[in-house]
């Protein structure tokens, strides 16, 4: 099999598959030996948010199987797809120290081989709300790209981050539209100690514009506090998001939503019993970053 050992001293690292074939007979080695296998996936410049999906799976599986590609159709013609970072040394460590044993790592002409692909996966409704409004087909490439990694690598479980809130709810609709054999987990964002929530698109950021961006997560924090001294007005708490984010020169609010959990839908009224969720999105100097909060009564 042609897969690459790293060398990182005294421990082996994981191996590393660069095409389809190599990841299938890897995956097919672990599965004879009767291991589950998780997948996380994922488009590298690892931190430690993606750490602890790693350290999650590894609880869960047997094999753990890290995707790092930077999939072009989820990307917009103005975005960051050329100059997304690219760090796959330190991304092969990060893997090895959350206990994955294998990193699958393509070419973009080993997964879109015919950049004439027909064939995408949609799920409507979820997927044009939000996200899907500011970055217009983004999940069409982000449910096409997932769905067939899944069928090269055939993962028993898969883990997404919570910090992408819209993501994990559009891939599990997608696994139960679909009836995927795979068990979507959903891992708790990862933040640095001042509340910002840990992105690779983080390091586009000044250290003032860094200061800028960590409204998102204090506007959260404002609206889960205001629900926990009782306000149930989803629209009053909507308000206190977009004040709070409108008050920060240095960040431009895109979107400020109080939703159901579900359906991601607008809702009137935050009720015990019926999950919401609080989302925002902000461009802060070169980057546009997004952060959400659960809000139970
Ligand atoms: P990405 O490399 O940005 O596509 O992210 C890969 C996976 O890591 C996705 O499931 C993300 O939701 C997850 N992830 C990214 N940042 C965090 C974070 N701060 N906490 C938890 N999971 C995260």
């Amino acid at each position: 099999m042609n897969t690459e050992p790293i060398a990182d001293g005294a421990s082996p690292g994981p191996r590393v598959a660069r095409t389809i074939r190599d990841v299938r007979r890897a995956v097919a080695e672990a599965r004879a030996d009767g291991k589950t296998i998780g997948l996380v996936p994922t488009m590298g410049a690892l931190h430690e948010g993606h750490r602890q999906l790693i350290v999650e799976a590894s609880r869960s599986a047997d094999l753990v199987v890290v995707s790092i590609f930077v999939n072009p159709t989820q990307f917009g013609p103005t975005e960051d797809f050329s100059r997304y970072p690219r760090t796959l040394e330190s991304d092969l460590a990060t893997c090895g120290r959350g206990g994955a044993a294998l990193v699958f790592v393509p070419d973009v002409s080993e997964v879109y081989p015919d950049d004439r692909a027909a064939t995408f996966v949609e799920v409507p409704g979820i997927s044009d709300v939000l996200e899907g409004a500011s970055r217009p087909g983004h999940f069409r490439g982000v449910a096409t790209v997932v769905l067939k990694l899944f069928n090269m690598v055939g993962p028993d479980l898969a883990f997404f981050g919570a910090k992408d809130f819209q993501q994990q709810a559009v891939i599990r609709r997608m696994a139960r539209d679909l009836d995927l054999p795979v068990d979507i987990r959903v891992v708790p964002t990862v933040r640095d100690a001042d509340g910002l929530a840990l992105s690779s698109r983080n390091r586009y950021l000044s250290a003032e514009e860094r200061q800028s961006g960590l409204v998102l997560s204090r506007a959260l924090r404002e609206a889960r506090g205001s629900v926990d001294a009782g306000e149930t007005d989803a629209g009053r708490v909507r308000q206190i998001l977009r004040d709070a984010i409108e008050s920060e020169r240095g960040a431009t609010l895109d979107y400020a939503e109080v939703v159901d959990v579900e359906t991601l839908t607008p809702i009137r009224a935050i009720e015990a019993g019926r999950g919401a969720v609080a989302l925002v999105a902000a461009r802060v100097g070169p980057a546009r970053l997004i952060d959400n909060a659960l809000l139970s009564p």
